[in-house]
């Protein structure tokens, strides 16, 4: 059985998600992201672009499915690609909202910075983790540059994705996505209180400044 380097898609999702957070938590127009406290859990913590995040922070590993994997996705060129998607997105996004009846529109830097660090994430999250396989690593930097990077520090254990039905493999797999859930939750629970009490007072803020529609 080989053991493969990168942590699961467990941890992959909760690091994009901490990444995004930690993106938003940028100054700037942010009465379109508010929520509620009555919303639901899923409204207060992002809803869709929040989801979005965590899918973008496991995506550079389909690249499991083709032969070649760590390169070409988990790249800064591939981090650059998902930008310019996510800006394209949010702009035609919020072409189509200016023309509905919302007029809520997200900040296309914002969410593209969000989307970016959600997938950039990943990279981090594999250079962080063990790697058993040669070359190790990943090619961080292509298309500027084709050497393999591994930080070598070894803080997410390996994971087994090939002979995935198992039992060796399932007892790896929980054990990485335990140990990264144990590491990443609490980083994400710390960005949760932020997050809302930053939110709520924009939420006060922007009451203040005019009247609810509802
Ligand atoms: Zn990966």
């Amino acid at each position: 059985m080989v053991q493969k380097h990168m942590p699961s898609p467990v941890g992959h999702a909760l690091a994009g998600v901490a990444a995004a957070w930690t993106a938003d938590l940028m100054p700037g127009r942010r009465v379109w992201r508010t929520a509620d406290p009555r919303a639901s859990f899923v409204r207060r913590a992002g809803g869709t672009l929040t989801l979005a995040c965590a899918a973008l922070g496991a995506l550079p590993d389909l690249d499991l499915a083709l032969s070649r994997h760590r390169a070409v996705t988990h790249s800064i060129g591939a981090v650059i690609l998902v930008s310019i998607i996510a800006s394209v997105v949010t702009g035609w996004v919020n072409r189509k909202v200016q023309s509905s009846k919302f007029k809520v529109q997200g900040s296309v830097v914002r969410i593209t910075l969000m989307c970016a660090a959600a997938y950039g994430s990943h990279l981090l999250l594999d250079w962080l983790a063990v790697d058993m396989t040669k070359p190790y690593g990943l090619r961080m930097l292509w298309p500027f540059s084709d050497r393999w990077y591994i930080s070598g520090l070894d803080w997410f254990p390996p994971t087994e994705r090939r002979e995935f039905f198992s039992l060796a493999a399932f007892r790896i797999n929980l054990f990485a996505m335990v140990y990264e859930t144990a590491v990443l939750l609490p980083v994400l629970g710390v960005l949760w209180l932020v997050r809302v009490k930053a939110l709520t007072g924009f939420l006060a803020e922007a009451a203040g400044r005019d009247h609810p529609s509802q």
